[in-house]
């Protein structure tokens, strides 16, 4: 099982999981020419994928759904609540019998892969990180947290492979552009994780057993590849853990 990271950061996010039987995009927050691109990259089409799954409502997460059901017959995965959110977003006709729908964190399977989702501490209806299992490893998609619970680490704790939000410097923010209750919401319980924390993640999951973290959904203004990078190789390093030695670092952009 392997994870590519279509496009990820505050303007959109895409990221494929997928076996050679199996092929699963994690959020469409970007346009279906985009995806068509970017999976052409790799050798693929947007008619390959055997389903969507979405972590929440927030645009940079579903701009791209409507598109891909209608486009390219892609049933779109949510649970109740997050589809319910999603429905009172003008994201054009939806096929109802792409609409699938699960309850809160219960687990399911596309194709050969085994997905249970996990709730994120994030201000939306009802959302999720989720964990995939191809019955030899496990590989995280957990972004979009105001902060690490107990059992976001538990659920991710272990996976081989993290994609893991890495958003803003805090510096950066405090003295950004940014209006101050939109700082506020960025650094709050239900925002987004700053360098420090995801340095503080990386720690606990290499200690688990992870050998890859790919640090995702940066923002634009506050916060550049190359920081979090540093930042979290820094943070390691602390705890005697070595990029390269111990683990794959990468930024996914
Ligand atoms: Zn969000
Ligand atoms: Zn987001």
């Amino acid at each position: 099982m392997k994870i590519h990271s279509l496009k990820s950061g505050s303007k959109g996010n895409a990221s494929l999981v997928y076996t050679d039987k199996t092929k699963i995009l994690v959020d469409c927050g970007i346009s279906g020419k985009a995806v068509k691109t970017a999976m052409a990259d790799i050798g693929f089409e947007p008619g390959d994928l055997d389903g969507i799954v979405v972590t929440h409502e927030h645009a940079d997460h579903i701009k791209g759904i409507g598109v891909m059901m209608r486009r390219y017959n892609v049933p779109v995965y949510a649970n109740s609540m997050t589809w319910s959110a999603i429905m009172t977003n003008d994201l054009g006709k939806l096929n109802d019998d792409k609409i699938k729908i699960f309850e809160g964190v219960e687990p399911f399977s596309i194709g050969d892969i085994g997905i249970k989702p996990f709730p994120i501490p994030h201000d939306a209806a009802y959302p999720v990180g989720y964990c995939f299992d191809d019955g030899r490893c496990r590989a995280a998609v957990a972004t979009d947290m105001g902060f690490l619970t107990e059992e976001v680490f538990r659920e991710i704790g272990g996976c081989k492979t993290v994609l893991l939000e890495s958003n803003h410097d805090i510096g950066m923010l405090e003295v950004g552009p940014y209006p101050y209750p939109l700082k506020q919401r960025i650094l709050g319980k239900l925002g987004h994780l700053s360098n420090d924390d995801a340095a503080k993640a990386t720690e606990f999951l290499v200690r688990m057993g992870a050998e890859k973290i790919i640090l995702g959904h940066l923002s634009e203004e506050n916060n550049y590849p190359k920081l979090a990078y540093e930042t979290v190789k820094f943070g390691i390093s602390k705890a005697d853990i070595a990029v390269g030695r111990d683990l794959e670092l990468l930024v996914a952009t």
